[in-house]
C-alpha cells in the first residue's frame, strides 16, 4: 500500500521562498495567490494534497520551519 502523507503549515511564518515546491517529487505544493499573511507573502499550501506520499522533504528544506507532515 501506498504511503500516505498530510502536510501541514504555518502559513504565517511562510516567506514564499518556493523551495519546498522545487523539492517536492509529487508536485504536491504551490503558493496560494489568493492569500496574503501577516508578513506580505503568499503562503504555500498544498494544492493536491491526495498525492503527498509523506516523504516530508518539504519539512526538511524550508529554512522557516513552516510545515509538519502526519503520516496518514
Ligand atoms: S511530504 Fe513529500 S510528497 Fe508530501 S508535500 Fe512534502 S515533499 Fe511533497
Ligand atoms: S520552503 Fe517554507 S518558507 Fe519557503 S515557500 Fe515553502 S513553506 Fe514557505
Amino acid at each position: 500500500m501506498t504511503v500516505k502523507g498530510r502536510v501541514l503549515f504555518d502559513s504565517e511564518r511562510c516567506k514564499a521562498c518556493g523551495i519546498c515546491i522545487a523539492f517536492c517529487p509529487n508536485e504536491v505544493l504551490a503558493l496560494d495567490e489568493s492569500h496574503i499573511n501577516g508578513q506580505g507573502y503568499t503562503p504555500a499550501y498544498a494544492q493536491k494534497p491526495e498525492a503527498c506520499i509523506g516523504c516530508k522533504i518539504c519539512a526538511m528544506m524550508c529554512p522557516d520551519m513552516a510545515i509538519i507532515v502526519e503520516r496518514a
